[in-house]
């Protein structure tokens, strides 16, 4: 696998929308966590709320633009929200933070996340959950571990199969 492989291809506005986080409410919880809701914060707050699949500091700058500020200024400002709890990094995969908003939920984001071994792609298994007793002591830990599965993405899955089926006739043809 080659490091461009692991690129996350990221359309501009074909995220499927979870949630949309309106601009009040962003400035809203970036203040309650005691920032000032400067525009960038805003913008990279919004965009890790409404995206359903973790990203990178490269996915933020792609899908933001680098018209109005420039990708240290996105960085910095992701770092912010993780340093106050309003994002974290849910993966690590191949060496690259992927980044989530946290949510108003329980601050617990304990949804496994996929990462593909040929494509690379990481993504959310929101329905995927962690079950089971777990004693009391083991909370804390929990909300702050992450759950990490690996194997082929569905689109890489199709394609080799379409590979094997067009190999498998090739193989007849020869015969025949
Ligand atoms: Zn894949
Ligand atoms: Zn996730």
């Amino acid at each position: 696998m080659n490091g461009s492989s692991l690129h996350l291809q990221v359309d501009k506005g074909t995220f499927p929308v979870v949630a949309e986080l309106s601009r009040d409410d962003a400035k809203e919880q970036i203040r309650a966590a005691g920032l000032r809701a400067t525009a960038p914060r805003v913008a990279v707050l919004r965009l890790l709320a409404s995206t359903d699949r973790p990203l990178s500091h490269t996915d933020v700058v792609e899908a933001i633009g680098c018209t109005d500020w420039d990708q240290a200024t996105l960085y910095r400002n992701l770092l912010k929200l993780v340093e106050v709890n309003l994002a974290r990094v849910v993966s690590k995969v191949g060496g690259v933070s992927r980044y989530e908003a946290r949510g108003d939920d329980d601050g617990a984001h304990l949804h496994p996340h996929f990462s593909c071994r040929t494509c690379g792609c990481v993504e959310c298994l929101p329905d995927a959950k962690l079950t089971g007793p777990v004693h009391r002591r083991w909370n804390r830990s929990l909300e702050t571990s992450e759950l990490q599965l690996i194997g082929d993405c569905p689109g890489c899955l199709a394609t080799q199969k379409s590979k094997q089926a067009s190999g498998a006739r090739k193989r007849t043809k020869r015969r025949s």
